[in-house]
């Protein structure tokens, strides 16, 4: 028996595979509901939903081609192809349909049901006001941002590891084909953003790793004179780490938000963490077959995990600049040409494969500086 812990998408995703690879799988959620709260802005890569061929079936909202994104006094860089490059989902909607397909396949779900400790193979829950012990081999954390697993695991984290972003929708006129990105210096360390709905409806929220993150929400919407009333309003935590390196402690494993494989740069990871669901059932469907090691769990998340540090090296690059800095960076890297290159390979999941191409590209030799003091 395994046990995952969360009923977010990653742990619904990884235990239907489990359940699929001939385990028996219990997920213990400790809300009474699948899908709420909702702290998502539910931008998500076409390329990924292809490549882990998920259905979104009636969790589609919206289909986006380009992204304007607009530096501390607006200069801005526009990135957009022919083709739908991401989707806008409604991500009460696409986790109860993981929650379904889970079920579907015969993992037992066990919603009002919150982890308080595991040792060995007995987990202390709490469900409703009871206290229950649980039996299961291997215990998966996929219990998000604030993960109990983690500490579990034996993973520290520090304040800097986080952001703190607020969002909520707003009616409006918006292009419903692109997201918008905003760098301001009142979303230090990280930014604003648009993420539209339809014409009508926008996703609008902002993160920061300083200050009051209400109060720089404020000033983000005054600032682009949203009028329209503000609804769906939440507050959340986004983990901008490195993933650590020990995911694994005896039949312990972390997975998702929990184990910080999101996407540094934008703060996405739901295709990121059900690529790493992926790759844990792999190790233990492996286990399971050949007797293989657990530990592939590693080796399995080594594309991933490429692609999660350079995430993490734009983040960082980008953080560090002051807005005069970055007036002149997105002046220069326009001037240059890089709105062409990415229009023709840009992907907002894996930056390693645009990256290396721009070494190759004549036209881009002039941000050599800029590109050494990134790498
Ligand atoms: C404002 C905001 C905007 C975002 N926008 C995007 C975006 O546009 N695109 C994108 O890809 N990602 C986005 N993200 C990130 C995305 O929401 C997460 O990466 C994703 O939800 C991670 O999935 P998960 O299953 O690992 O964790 P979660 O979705 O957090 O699920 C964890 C689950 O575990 C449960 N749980 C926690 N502790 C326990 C316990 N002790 N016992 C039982 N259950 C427990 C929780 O109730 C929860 O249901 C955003 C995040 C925020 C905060």
């Amino acid at each position: 028996m395994v046990a995952v812990v969360g009923g977010g998408p990653v742990g619904l995703h990884l235990a239907r595979r489990l359940q699929e690879e001939g385990w028996e799988t219990v997920l213990l959620e400790e809300h009474s509901a699948i899908g709420k709260p909702v702290n998502c802005a539910g931008l998500i890569s076409a390329s990924g939903v292809k490549g882990l061929k998920l259905n979104l079936g009636d969790s589609l909202v919206n289909e986006i081609k380009g992204a304007r994104i607009f530096s501390p006094h607006n200069e801005m860089l526009e990135v957009k192809r022919s083709r739908t490059v991401a989707y806008v989902i409604d991500r009460e909607m696409f986790d109860k349909s993981l929650y379904k397909e889970a079920k579907e396949k015969g993992v037992e779900v066990r919603l009002n049901t919150k982890l308080i400790d595991v040792r060995n193979e007995t987990l202390f829950v709490e469900a409703g006001t009871r206290g229950e012990l649980l039996k299961a081999k291997y215990v998966v954390g996929a219990d998000g941002v604030t993960s109990k697993m983690r500490t579990l695991v034996g993973v520290n984290t520090s304040p800097k590891d986080f952001v703190h972003a607020y969002q909520a929708k707003v009616k409006g006129n918006f292009n419903k084909k692109f997201v918008e990105v905003y760098f301001r210096d009142y979303a230090k360390g990280f930014f604003a953003w648009v993420i539209p709905e339809s014409e009508a409806v926008a996703r609008v929220g902002i993160a920061t790793s300083e200050g009051n993150v209400k109060n720089a929400f404020d000033l983000f919407v005054s600032e682009k004179n949203f009028t329209g009333s503000f609804y769906s309003k939440s507050s959340a935590l986004i983990p901008i780490g490195l993933p650590p390196k020990n995911l694994i402690k005896d039949n312990l494993f972390l997975v998702g938000d929990a184990a910080f494989q999101t996407k540094a740069s934008t703060g996405g990871g739901v295709i990121t963490g059900i690529t790493a669901a992926e790759a844990l059932c792999k190790a233990i469907g492996g286990y399971f077959k050949e007797r293989t090691s657990l530990s592939s769990y590693y080796s399995h998340l080594k594309p991933l995990n490429k692609e999660l540090k350079s995430h993490w090296k734009i983040h960082n690059f980008l953080s560090k600049m002051g807005e005069d800095k970055m007036d002149k960076t997105f002046r220069n890297i326009k001037n240059a040409g890089v709105e062409e290159f990415l229009n023709e390979y840009g992907d907002m999941d894996r930056p390693t494969s645009f990256l290396g191409k721009a070494l190759t590209k004549p036209s881009l030799w002039k941000l050599a500086p800029l590109a050494l003091r990134f790498l």
